[in-house]
């Protein structure tokens, strides 16, 4: 029986990969993929491998998580799936010519672990008695806040970092990968928060309008990054005031909110005198960071 390894293809750029993600798809015999992983990572893959694109295309979904795990589970080659080959799925491109492979890649944008719906996928696998290891990418949070020149947790102006999505609600949600994941508590978010927030959808009007519910002020600064890291990038200085009227970036996108998501260093060096942090709290976060 193979062995699945969930890989995380970082942000973009090839050479953000680690060194065991691009080992790994160096010899690799077949490849479950993303969407959100760059053609310029998948250059990497060598001609022989089998490629199966597993991810969403014009938002129409290939396939389901059900679906997706049952590939994986089939690839590695476990007797017991077969009664629910996927091949019989009419929603699985019927490419397999083997049904086992030693080493079965499932390559992930970012991390596997962020956002990644990795959880199904090793409950899967676990059940299967599957063999697993995930390898680590870097997460899109931390490509963008390279690419802007940023530090998330710069302990002048945040003690704390919360990632999460924004996803406008139930009924937009429904086709959406992040549908189940809680809400954020924006009350939660306080002046030394850094917010990171992955969009599926660029509602920036709304995410606006929830940050002033929140009580967070008109000149919080915010920056926007498009496709980080590749060649394809863009990066947008705004404000929580100014958020609601910028142009719509291209997927994927994300938005970093709070006194770091600036590059004038004055305006976190005046955000510093406004944080009244207990001294002890400051040398615990200089700690942790
Ligand atoms: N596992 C991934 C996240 C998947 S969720 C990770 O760790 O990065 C998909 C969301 O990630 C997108 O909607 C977008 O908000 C964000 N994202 C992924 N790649 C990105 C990139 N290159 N630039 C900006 N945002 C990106």
């Amino acid at each position: 029986m193979g062995k699945v390894y969930l890989v995380g293809a970082g942000p973009g750029a090839p050479d953000l990969l680690t060194v065991k993600a691009a080992r790994l798809l160096e010899r690799a015999t077949i490849i479950l993929h993303d969407s959100l992983v760059s053609r310029e990572v998948l250059q990497l893959i060598p001609p022989t491998a089998e490629i199966i694109d597993v991810g969403k295309r014009c938002g129409q979904k290939l396939l389901t998580q059900e679906e997706l795990n049952q590939l994986l589970i089939f690839h590695a080659g476990s007797g017991r799936s077969l009664d629910r080959s996927p091949a019989r799925s009419p929603n699985v491109p019927p490419t397999s010519k083997s049904t086992s492979h030693k080493e079965v890649i499932r390559l992930k944008g970012g991390d596997p672990v962020v956002f990644g719906r990795a959880g199904e996928e090793i409950e899967a696998l676990r059940r299967a008695h599957i063999d697993f290891e995930i390898v680590p990418g870097i997460t899109a949070a931390l490509g963008a806040a390279a690419s802007a020149g940023i530090s998330l947790t710069d302990r002048r102006a945040a003690s704390q970092i919360v990632i999460t999505t924004y996803s406008r609600g139930s009924d937009a949600a429904a086709s959406d990968p992040f549908a189940v994941t809680p809400q954020l508590d924006w009350a939660a978010i306080s002046n030394s928060t850094t917010l990171i927030l992955y969009m599926p959808a660029a509602d920036y009007a709304e995410v606006a309008r929830r940050l002033r519910v929140a009580g967070q002020p008109e000149d919080l600064p915010c920056v926007i990054v498009s496709n980080a890291t590749t060649p394809k990038q863009q990066i947008r200085w705004t404000t929580v005031g100014d958020l609601a009227g910028e142009a719509k970036l291209p997927a994927p996108a994300l938005l970093i909110v709070g006194r770091v998501a600036t590059h004038q260093i004055q305006e976190i060096t005046a955000a510093a005198k406004h944080w009244r942090g207990d001294p002890i709290d400051q040398l615990t976060v200089a700690a942790l960071f």
